[in-house]
């Protein structure tokens, strides 16, 4: 069974949005007898965020900047004594727009953090003038059928444009929209199978992400396309994406029993 998770959150500076610290992350970890620990806070940095919505969103650089050089420090500093391998990553929302991108090399070039997972939590339109993020449901809620597949479309494309930038250690639950009741219908088939393609393309890792059977009854990603990857031989990492202690190791034997029936053997971790 997998000892380790690369894919946690804690609840740093009560900004971020996990239950605990990361010393009793850590403790945890080292309880289940973990080997390692990945502590990947979210990086949701864009202009254009609505800041208002919850302290983690950045829409200034140097505000973001700081943080997350603090949240590095805090983690390095928690880790200091433990017997484990802790390691430092980020959950990143991705954005392909030149702007974000030059800011996202600048913030990776000044931060002790060993990894990137390439995520989106975002709804945009084309050019990143309009960008939702998907928990806010209210927001979402006022496009218009129109607006809101557009909104979806560009999600798609953007999770290929992360898996293109060579950013990322691993790619977060490629169909996280599935949560909130969107693109489950047959036609975003091509999106997804345009993604597996892509992940195949580039050899990219991702996650089997074990929070959807909590959030939806499902994990990340659906059982079709772990099928495709698997045939397609990418290395695959199983996920916890812990928000708080006692979901650390979560449904990890029931991610093992569905790695085994698919067969799926090429599993992925950092390197020591
Ligand atoms: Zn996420
Ligand atoms: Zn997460």
């Amino acid at each position: 069974m997998q000892k380790f998770s690369y894919h946690t959150h804690t609840n740093s500076f009560g900004i971020f949005d996990g239950h605990n610290s990361a010393a009793e992350m850590i403790k945890r970890a080292e309880e289940l007898g973990f080997e390692e620990l990945g502590i990947s806070n979210h990086l949701i940095y864009h202009a254009g965020a609505d800041v208002s919505f919850s302290p983690m969103f950045c829409n200034d650089y140097q505000k973001a900047e700081d943080l997350y050089k603090k949240t590095c420090e805090e983690i390095r500093a928690a880790a200091a004594g433990s017997r484990l391998k802790v390691r430092i990553g980020f959950e990143v929302d991705f954005f392909s727009s030149p702007a974000w991108r030059r800011d996202f090399e600048k913030l990776m070039s000044r931060l002790d953090a060993d990894y990137y997972i390439g995520a989106s939590h975002a709804l945009i339109n084309h050019d990143e003038s309009r960008y939702i993020n998907i928990y806010q449901r209210s927001a979402a809620e006022s496009l218009d059928q129109e607006a809101l597949e557009e909104f979806l479309r560009c999600h798609w494309l953007n999770l290929i444009e992360a898996v293109n930038s060579g950013y990322f250690a691993f790619i977060a639950h490629p169909d996280v929209v599935k949560v909130f009741g969107y693109c489950l219908e047959p036609r975003w088939d091509e999106y997804k199978m345009k993604l597996v393609e892509v992940l195949a393309a580039r050899k990219q890792p991702f996650e089997l992400n074990t929070s959807g059977w909590n959030k939806c009854g499902e994990q990340h990603p659906h059982e079709w396309m772990l099928n495709e990857l698997q045939k397609r031989n990418i290395p695959i990492v199983i996920s916890d994406d812990a928000h708080k202690v006692e979901a650390l190791g979560q449904h990890f034997e029931r991610a093992e029993n569905l790695l085994r029936q698919l067969n799926y053997t090429n599993r992925w971790k950092l390197s020591a």
